[in-house]
């Protein structure tokens, strides 16, 4: 699932391409997405981007709101576009860059791959020029629906800070997340990938950060402190501005990597996340998983302080997550 990371770099691509210009935007050949004529043909003013939220402002006052979920993706290209394949949901092109025709064939080719698909020629690192993309598609959101300015204020009065906003001249300021944090008796782990607390942190950011602040993952939200919480906002916000510009999501510090290496090599990218039966980098303890709220949660018993029980709560090695689910 893509984290704040991936959200806010699409919205830094989709503003350079498409903002302060007019665009069509088009239903997929199933029209599921029937309200695409709202906005299409009209100016398109700007894309914001919030927690897991891409909105795309059009001068009629309407947005386009697209939630990704846990199977949505973009793919970008050039060119006219491309004979539709898969279960497309949405489309926008520049309008007047081509025949708004799905038929035309070409040179048109995706610049961008499926998430988690094949690596792309592009790896982030570059600025990116607004005139090498001309269309996307969109498969697999969660939510692409038009929104009036009413629902977007809406949302973003329901959603917690967004530590990608946290920037010079940026609006979100940690204050509102932690007073809302210390006053739950949930558990930290499940308050960090709550939208409503802060925007924008997924799994792997939630359960790297309590390692690399030697949280204990189950200290309920009232035991926290304002300083722990200050330096995980500050964290979040560095680390997912470098994995909005790597589309890696790279949490371990190089001094703490088997290899020394940097780049991180394959496998040393995260500490606990997915390393469940791995030992610790830091401390050699075997790294554990439990399923909490319905998502994995990985930790270090040693470094994060688990008491017994909640060390013995967690999953056996080879028992799966499924059968722990039906318990
Ligand atoms: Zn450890």
């Amino acid at each position: 699932m893509p984290e704040g990371n991936e959200i806010h770099r699409w919205a830094a691509r989709h503003n350079a391409a498409f903002a302060g210009r007019k665009v069509n935007v088009l239903p997929g050949p199933n029209h599921r997405f029937r309200d695409a004529h709202l906005v299409d043909g009209k100016k398109m003013v700007q894309v914001h981007a919030v927690g897991k939220h891409l909105g795309y402002e059009f001068a009629n006052g309407l947005y386009l709101h697209i939630h990704l979920g846990r199977f949505g993706d973009f793919t970008e290209g050039l060119g006219p576009l491309v004979e539709p394949k898969g279960t497309l949901r949405a489309v926008m092109q520049r309008a007047g860059s081509g025949k708004v025709s799905r038929s035309v064939k070409g040179n048109a080719h995706a610049l961008t791959g499926p998430y988690n698909g094949p690596p792309s020629k592009d790896d982030g690192t570059q600025p990116f020029p607004a005139e090498d993309v001309d269309w996307w598609e969109l498969r697999g959101p969660t939510d692409c629906s038009i929104y009036d300015s009413d629902k977007w204020q809406a949302l973003l009065n329901r959603l917690g800070p967004d530590p990608l906003a946290h920037e010079p001249g940026g609006h979100d300021e940690p204050s509102r997340a932690i007073d809302a944090i210390l006053a739950k008796k949930t558990s930290i782990a499940e308050l960090l990938m709550d939208q409503e607390m802060i925007s924008g942190i997924g799994n792997i950011y939630r359960a790297e950060l309590l390692f690399r602040h030697r949280v204990n993952p189950f200290t309920p939200g009232d035991a926290m402190d304002t300083k722990t919480l200050k330096a995980i906002w500050k964290d979040a916000a560095v680390l997912m501005k470098a994995g909005m510009v790597d589309r890696r999501i790279v949490c371990t510090k190089k001094s703490d990597r088997p290899s020394k290496q940097e780049p991180a090599l394959r496998g040393e990218e995260h500490y606990v996340y997915r390393r469940h039966g791995k030992p610790c980098f830091v401390c050699g303890e075997t790294i554990l998983r439990k399923d909490v709220a319905g998502r994995t949660l990985y930790w270090c018993p040693k470094d994060q302080h688990t008491t017994k029980e909640q060390t013995a709560s967690a999953l056996k090695p080879g028992v799966s997550l499924r059968s722990q689910r039906v318990k």
